[in-house]
């Protein structure tokens, strides 16, 4: 079976409602829920490109009852209202993948202003209760930086998807790279100790059946998860050359040391 497809993310759903793991929202674990579960698994799709397959990934969760949420970037391409609204619809939840400060160059000052005036204009479509920073990994900003002068409460923001989750009991996995272990993460990297030998989607598949650790949080981006042979082999190709372009970073900005965020 092919990795990093639409076949693969059912398959792992399937898994996480088999289990004893309940899948949260970043919302709900934020609003405390997860102190009364044994078992967690916090879902999380930073939709960075490509909205139609975050509907796709939506709907898959949806018909297995399963609640996540979905943090869309503020560009024409990415944020689609009605795409947003079918997403919300289905039970999930909306969150702003925001930017602000790469978009303001650094300026705090700046930033501000435009994470303010972009989170009204998401929550004319949605309340939006939690955000997340988007990383990219060739500016030289952290956008989590923002919170160094200012505080999101202020705004009606209950958490933030990395600063107010404990990551000393939750264990992340993204499929940076389309690999789970964390190794072509640079802005993107807590524990990955934890992380090292998960690799594929079968990995982690295995690793919820083991049932040995009790708080998960899983990241992905929908625009990687793809059936079609074409655009799936397209990605599979660039990606790879994303991965060897990003390594040349890491080494450049770490000089070959791997700096964590947590
Ligand atoms: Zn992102």
């Amino acid at each position: 079976m092919r990795d990093f497809t639409l076949a693969m993310y059912s398959k792992l759903c399937s898994e996480i409602k088999s289990s004893s793991y309940v899948p949260i929202t970043v919302e709900e674990y934020c609003r405390g829920i997860g102190e009364s579960l044994e078992k967690f698994i916090i879902l999380r799709h930073d939709v960075d490109r490509k909205p139609d397959h975050a509907l796709k990934l939506a709907q898959i969760e949806n018909k297995l009852n399963i609640k996540s949420t979905y943090y869309f970037r503020m560009n024409p391409r990415v944020f689609v209202p009605s795409i947003i609204r079918d997403i919300s619809d289905l039970g999930h939840e909306i969150g702003y993948h925001y930017e602000a400060l790469d978009k303001a160059k650094g300026e705090l000052n700046k930033a501000i202003m435009i994470f303010e005036s972009e989170l009204k204009k998401f929550k004319k479509f949605y309340a939006v209760k939690t955000i997340c920073m988007h990383g990219n990994p060739v500016s030289s900003w952290d956008n989590k930086d923002l919170w160094s002068k200012y505080d999101f409460r202020d705004f009606g923001i209950l958490g933030e998807a990395y600063n107010s989750v404990n990551f000393e009991d939750v264990v992340y996995f993204s499929e940076t790279g389309r690999d789970w272990s964390g190794k072509y993460s640079i802005k993107d990297n807590a524990n990955n100790a934890f992380r090292e030998k998960i690799s594929s989607t079968s990995d982690l598949i295995n690793l919820i059946k083991r049932n040995r650790l009790n708080y998960f949080y899983v990241n992905t981006h929908p625009e990687r998860w793809d059936d079609g042979m074409v655009s799936w082999s397209m990605q599979y190709m660039s990606q790879n050359l994303k991965n060897i372009i990003k390594l040349y970073i890491y080494h450049r900005k770490y000089n070959g040391s791997r700096k964590l965020h947590y």
